[in-house]
């Protein structure tokens, strides 16, 4: 049996484990922290429970092909939000919500940014190359 050895316990690490034992791997795992998790973890203070990093499955496609790739059954159930979230910025009383339908989105943020729509366009037209050119 071939050994693996990975070093830190994020997502990158849990999911490179899981893909390597798949395939036939012994994985030995080292984490410099208490617990595993990396950035995806918790922090708990009076009463409040705060995501360090990730709280929702922006590219749930990712995981999806994972699981197939692992041979794992799929351990949820995707609920798509809709807002996908709220911000709240220092010095506004407002609270903006995050919708992934972009004229919702321009709606919301029709005071601070009028040409919005046609900025968030061009933006998603320069991000998206980038991405399908790096993916
Ligand atoms: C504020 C914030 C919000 C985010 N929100 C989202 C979200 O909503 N949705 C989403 O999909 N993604 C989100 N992300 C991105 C997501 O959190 C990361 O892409 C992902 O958690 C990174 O995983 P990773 O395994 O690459 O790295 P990490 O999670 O950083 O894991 C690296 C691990 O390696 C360990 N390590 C490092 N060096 C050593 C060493 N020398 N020896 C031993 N251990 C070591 C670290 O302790 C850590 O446990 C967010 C990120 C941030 C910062």
């Amino acid at each position: 049996m071939k050994n693996a050895i990975i070093i830190g316990t994020g997502l990158g690490g849990l999911t490179t484990a899981l893909r390597l034992s798949r395939r036939g791997y012994k994985v030995h795992m080292v984490e410099q922290y208490h617990q595993a998790g990396g950035r995806l973890n918790q922090l708990k203070k009076d009463g409040y429970t705060f995501d360090l990093a990730p709280s929702f499955f922006s590219m749930s496609y990712e995981f999806t092909e994972f699981v197939k790739d692992a041979e794992i059954p799929m351990p949820f159930e995707f609920i798509e939000l809709d807002p996908l979230y709220s911000v709240n910025f220092r010095d506004t009383k407002k609270t903006y919500k995050i919708f992934k339908d972009l004229d919702k989105l321009a709606n919301e943020f029709k005071e601070v940014e009028p040409h919005f729509r046609e900025n968030i366009d061009k933006y998603l037209d320069s991000a998206g190359k980038f991405f399908h050119d790096t993916n």
